[in-house]
């Protein structure tokens, strides 16, 4: 496995600061041990007009089996003699690019001490893969490195050039040319999109990757437009944490949210308070059933779990009985919005002292959670895929715990009430499921047994007699305190 990176310099600016720039000095090879092997650095060409250093990666095809056998995770038994005679350790881009980061380290960082300035700004570069192995061929990789700023060359290796009936393998051979991007920019694009163009790891994929991947892939992987294709690959398409990585992608964007979306939000904003000068009854009865229930318990200290855009927080904090109302929601959107709505900038010491926003996700235990008096989910079930619910039983239930839980949802024998819906359709677009009043009550008595609660049922809306109720409460008071089991 083999990899080369160039650069063109002059007198002033020799192209040999490429060995500053790796910490590797141009006048010597060096070799370093990996887990897998020995990676060479070496200069073939190294002058102030071209300087171009080979990383070579020689693999122990023994070790990157025992490696993998060590963690538990070899692969099936009947792959064992597959692992010996597979093409990984001439070809896995995943173990070049572990190489690359562990050898070249600093210059991913960006650090340079001999040479700051140079770190800092942009270079031109010359990168080339040799036989790259490539899934969805020349247009992935073009897909992939074009949006980065990369001059493309992307050409499939015949399978034998003495055989081109036979058609191309499944390489591609790899330049990439940039003047535009910084070293550190360009080490962190192969570390990441190499072993996304091969889409096989040399090893398991844990939780850590995701964080690997969002240091590695910052300041460019927010927005690119193949984020989610390069999420989902990187992870070893393992769902959950792709899934982690895309909504803690979608945050890094928000923040950096610009003017335009801040003038969109105000509009989004606007437009609702107009939409509420009509009544809204349905959204209406819901909060004030809501708002009922925690009044009737006592409830003081509450929990608005996916609060959304923040109109129950609202409704709750005009009444003094409740001393702290928390909102928590994944969408950093939805809560930039219930911030405004609150005007929490403008709001005097003590009110703003009742209120507090989170972002989070409920599918994640949380320690901030624990300890209050009550927690809502209005219509927010509804918007976990079906197996996602367990672990947000698991997060409310399970380890939050507060005495008292109320959970809204539709009822979707309702909707055939509904004039505009047509038959068969949910009411939202993101609503992942809606349930009959018999699902609910399926559900919400198997997690209250679960957990120690006691459960009972309310009508939201007008409770027709054949269809029941448009929306349909449950409210769980905990009876033990006994430690919950896992869903
Ligand atoms: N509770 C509000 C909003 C309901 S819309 C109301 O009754 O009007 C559903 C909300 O749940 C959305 O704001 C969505 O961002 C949030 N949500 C969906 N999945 C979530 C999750 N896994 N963790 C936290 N919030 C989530």
């Amino acid at each position: 496995m083999f990899l080369t990176i160039s650069t063109t310099g002059t007198a002033e600016r020799p192209a040999t600061d490429l060995g500053f720039l790796l910490h590797k000095h141009p006048g010597k090879a060096q070799a370093f041990s990996t887990s897998y092997g020995t990676a060479h650095v070496l200069y073939p060409e190294a002058d102030a007009e071209r300087c171009t250093a080979a990383l070579l990666l020689e693999v122990d095809p023994v070790a990157l089996v025992r490696r993998g056998k060590g963690k538990g995770r070899g692969g099936a038994p009947d792959a064992a003699l597959a692992q010996y005679v597979n093409d990984r350790p001439y070809a896995a881009s995943s173990l070049l690019a572990v190489a690359l980061s562990s050898v070249f380290s600093s210059a991913m960082r960006g650090v340079c001490a001999a040479r700051p300035e140079r770190a800092a700004e942009p270079l031109p570069l010359r990168i080339e893969v040799p036989a790259l192995p490539a899934r969805g061929g020349t247009a992935v990789v073009r897909a992939l490195f074009e949006p980065l700023g990369w001059t493309v060359s992307a050409e499939p290796v015949a399978l034998d050039t003495e055989f081109p009936e036979w058609g191309d393998s499944r390489y591609v051979r790899l330049v990439l040319e940039s003047q535009a991007l910084r070293l550190s920019e360009a080490l962190r694009h192969l570390y990441v999109l190499l072993p996304v163009l091969d889409d096989a790891k040399h090893y398991w994929v844990s939780a850590d990757e995701v964080d690997k991947l969002l240091r590695a892939g910052e300041g460019w992987l927010p927005g690119h437009p193949e984020q989610k294709l390069i999420t989902s690959r990187f992870l070893s398409r393992r769902w959950s944490l792709t899934r982690q990585a895309l909504e803690r992608l979608e945050l890094v964007r928000l923040a950096e949210t610009d003017d335009a979306d801040v003038e969109e939000i105000d509009n989004a904003v606007a437009a609702e308070a107009e939409e509420e000068e009509k009544p809204a009854p349905l959204a209406v009865q819901r909060r004030d059933a809501i708002t009922a229930v925690l009044r009737e318990r006592g409830a003081a200290r509450v929990l608005d779990l996916g609060c959304g855009q923040g109109q129950l927080v609202q409704a709750l904090l005009k009444d003094a009985r409740f001393t702290e109302i928390v909102g928590v929601d994944v969408s950093m959107r939805a809560l930039t919005i219930a911030s405004r709505r609150l005007k929490l900038d403008r709001m005097g010491e003590r009110q703003a002292a009742r209120v507090t926003l989170l972002q989070g996700s409920l599918a994640y235990t949380d320690a901030r959670l624990k300890g209050y008096d009550a927690a809502v989910l209005s219509e927010v079930i509804e918007h976990l895929d079906l197996p996602r619910l367990p672990a947000l039983e698991y997060a409310v239930f399970g380890s939050a715990r507060p005495r008292t839980v109320v959970v809204t949802t539709p009822n979707v024998e309702y909707n055939v009430r509904w004039e505009s819906l047509p038959a068969g359709h949910v009411r939202h677009g993101d609503h992942r499921f809606e349930w009959t009043r018999k699902e609910f009550r399926a559900w919400a008595d198997a997690v209250a047994e679960r957990h120690g609660y006691g459960v009972q049922f309310h009508p939201v809306g007008p409770d027709d007699p054949e269809v029941g109720p448009p929306t349909q409460m449950a409210v769980f008071t905990r009876t033990s305190e006994k430690e919950a089991k896992a869903a």
